[in-house]
């Protein structure tokens, strides 16, 4: 692609804390292993920004550095960072690890993308589940989707609901989904 080829494309920001399965939902998605997986919490620091075709609808998909729970300064600015990141897009796909508890950087993302547009990933879902979709639906007023980047579950529910958005406009949250 050429770079002002792709200005057009809606963005979409991949959120969520270190170690919940963002990198291996973006080579999903993008169906290559372009993004390097590491077990090492937080090992992802940059942004890395993937061209992908979704069934022929064009996305720039965006992963953002983690969001964790500290108090440490640096940390917080990594948030705000990812928030900011976040800000642009058309988009947002929240990943949690559905086999660990929320915590507070959970609550505080659910709270800075409650008025954005997005979906939640509930993922690692091959693995013994802790978190309710239902209560995980209510809590965000986001559909939520049962996934796995390991075996591969939810994905393409993860691409007709990013279809629906982008391609029959399905903009509004549809309490159905809880
Ligand atoms: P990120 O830090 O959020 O980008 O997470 P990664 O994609 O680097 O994944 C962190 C770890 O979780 C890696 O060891 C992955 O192999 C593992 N992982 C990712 N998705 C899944 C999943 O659906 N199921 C299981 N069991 N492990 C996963």
């Amino acid at each position: 692609l050429e770079a002002d080829e792709d200005d057009d494309r809606p963005k979409v920001a991949i959120i969520g804390k270190p170690n919940v399965g963002k990198s291996s939902i973006v080579n999903k998605l993008a169906g290559e292993n372009r993004v390097i997986v590491s077990d090492i919490a937080g090992t992802t620091r940059d942004t890395l920004e993937e061209q992908i075709l979704l069934d022929g609808i064009g996305l720039k998909l965006i992963d953002t550095a983690g969001i964790r729970e500290t108090e440490d300064v640096v940390e917080k600015i990594g948030v705000s960072k990812a928030v900011g990141q976040a800000e642009n897009a058309d988009l947002i796909l929240y990943v949690v690890d559905s086999s660990v508890n929320l915590d507070e950087s959970d609550r505080q993302i659910i709270e800075m993308i409650k008025d954005r547009r997005g979906i939640v990933l509930m993922n690692k879902s091959d693995l013994e589940g802790v978190l309710d979709s239902r209560l995980l639906c209510k809590l965000t007023d986001k559909r939520v989707i049962t996934f796995s980047a390991k075996e591969g579950i939810g994905l393409s529910e993860l691409k007709d609901a990013i279809k629906d958005m982008f391609i029959n406009s399905e903009l509004t949250f549809n309490d159905e989904w809880c």
